[in-house]
């Protein structure tokens, strides 16, 4: 069995915080992530997916279990006819090239999002009124007792999640996406790039959202702003200065400071504007927020 033992997981995280991973496997085939899913699931280990870290708060403490990182065959996209099929593992921005390339339109709204083809599933990643609801077809999921496609309906994608459990691993995803030409693919993300630009803290280390958007007419993020959190800090965190919906890296962090400051925007926020802030990243290890 190749694993790898006590990776640390803030290299894992676009934030750049957790402690280890008790196991780290790397699987490239199909076969190799079967074989993982059944070691774990015979030795008592939970397992967690971890895509491109980039909507990911994992523990200090880290993670006592197996996680898996899917990379070559479950990392490669490519195009037949209408269809993107791409390993979970598979990057955003690669699916979009080989869209691109292969002259296929649909996944543009995607080019911001920094994560991969299977996590865009379990957390159903959308933006610019588009989301993996909308392009995918089906995805294959693996378990401990095999692998079996899902269409988009069994997925059960809603606002930010899935219907998938934490032990259910996207080993690969099929988009069905629609002919259009290339130098038009290429100038509308060149658009949506520069919107995303102009509103967010795209040079820092942070993990996208914190917050879903409440039941409100403010989004989470013009709720913390009006609470006074813009630029707060707690140890090595601090929410954006640009956008308070984003926890910022700023120097050392520690999960327990982005926690320590998503603990007083839920704090604040229901405080203030009676709102129950639920957090839009995963948590991996042993992670949880106070009560309100
Ligand atoms: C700068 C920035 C901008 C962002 N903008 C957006 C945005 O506009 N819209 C948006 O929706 N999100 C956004 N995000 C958040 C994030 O990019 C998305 O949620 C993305 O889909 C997460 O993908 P990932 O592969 O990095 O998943 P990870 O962050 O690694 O994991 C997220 C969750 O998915 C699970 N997971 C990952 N891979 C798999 C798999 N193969 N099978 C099963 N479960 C898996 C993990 O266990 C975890 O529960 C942004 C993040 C950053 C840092």
């Amino acid at each position: 069995m190749n694993v790898e033992e006590r990776v640390p997981l803030a290299r894992m995280t676009t934030i750049g915080t957790g402690g280890p991973a008790r196991w780290l496997g790397r699987p490239q085939t199909l076969a190799e992530l079967e074989e993982l899913l059944r070691w774990a699931s015979s030795e008592g280990f939970p397992v967690t997916t971890v895509g491109l870290g980039s909507n990911l708060l994992a523990a200090d403490e880290g993670v006592d279990g197996l996680v898996l990182r899917l990379e070559g065959e479950l990392a490669a996209a490519s195009v037949k006819g209408e269809i993107l099929t791409a390993g979970g593992g598979a990057a955003n921005a690669v699916c979009l090239h080989r869209a691109r390339s292969g002259g296929l339109g649909g996944f543009e709204f995607a080019c911001a999002i920094p994560g991969t083809a299977g996590g865009g599933v379990r957390m159903n990643a959308g933006a610019y009124g588009g989301d993996w609801k909308t392009v995918v077809a089906r995805a294959l999921v693996s378990s401990p007792d095999g692998s079996a496609w899902f269409d988009v309906d069994e997925l059960g994608l809603e606002y930010r999640r899935s219907g998938l459990d934490a032990h259910q691993v996207v080993a690969a995803v099929e988009f069905g996406l629609a002919p259009r030409p290339p130098d038009e693919i290429k100038a509308h993300v060149r658009e949506l790039n520069a919107q995303r630009k102009a509103a967010q803290p795209v040079n820092r280390r942070t993990f996208g959202s914190v917050f879903k958007n409440p039941d409100h007419e403010l989004s989470a993020g013009r709720v913390l702003e009006a609470v006074g959190l813009k630029g707060h800090r707690i140890g090595g965190a601090q929410i954006s200065p640009r956008h308070a919906n984003f926890i910022e890296n700023a120097d050392e962090a520690r999960t327990a400071d982005a926690l320590a400051l998503m603990a007083e925007a839920r704090r604040r926020a229901h405080e203030e504007f009676g709102v129950e802030l639920e957090h839009e990243v995963a948590f991996v290890g042993p992670i949880e927020l106070p009560t309100l």
